[in-house]
């Protein structure tokens, strides 16, 4: 598919029945008061930094590094907004089919609350993605919510993540500032990369 092709078909789903911003809302608000619970609950353990989460052995199942290989070489932080979302789709179809999971339903908004969440307990899972202040979406993030759709707690989620984005995106992993459990911009004090 070409990308022209693939714009097409993200506004394409921008307009088709839940592809709306309220239709978005509606989703957010059904799937807290179902599962009765905010994301990014404080009383959840958290690894309190990411040295401790960096484990150079850690293995994955076999396809995840050809899924995130792909999503790499497709620029995941380059193009319109509808062309990111698409390379995110294609990444969470890919990751969904080889653990065997119903593939999560992505939600994009430019501004949530509580940041990029998920809610591991929809049938389907719910990961909720949030624009970062320039309009991109942060791959460390959505990797580290899918972890939590593939059944991982804070723990194993930073580690699912955080491993994979240093593995494939080194550059970027070493331009990031570690604070907590939680890669930040140098520049920027408030978003998550
Ligand atoms: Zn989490």
């Amino acid at each position: 598919m070409s990308n022209e092709e693939k714009v097409v078909k993200a506004e394409e789903n921008e307009k088709k029945p839940g592809g709306s911003w309220l239709d978005k809302v509606k989703v957010i608000l059904v799937e807290m008061v179902r599962v009765d619970s905010m994301p990014h609950d404080p009383r959840r353990e958290y690894p309190a930094t990411v040295a401790e989460c960096i484990d150079d052995e850690l293995k994955y199942k076999k396809g995840v590094y050809e899924a995130v290989k792909k999503f790499r070489d497709s620029n995941p932080w380059r193009g319109t907004k509808a062309e990111m979302q698409y390379k995110y789709a294609l990444l969470n179809a890919d990751l969904a089919k080889i653990y065997e999971i119903q593939e999560p339903k992505l939600v994009f908004v430019d501004r949530f609350p509580v940041g990029p969440c998920c809610f591991p307990n929809s049938v389907p899972a719910v990961i909720m993605m949030e624009a970062t202040s320039d309009g991109r979406y942060s791959v460390v993030a959505f990797l580290h919510e899918f972890a939590h759709a593939i059944g991982r707690d804070e723990k194993g989620a930073c580690k699912w993540s955080l491993n994979l984005f240093k593995r494939f995106f080194p550059k970027s992993y070493e331009k990031l500032e570690p604070r907590g459990h939680m890669l930040f911009r140098k520049t920027e004090k408030k978003d998550a990369a």
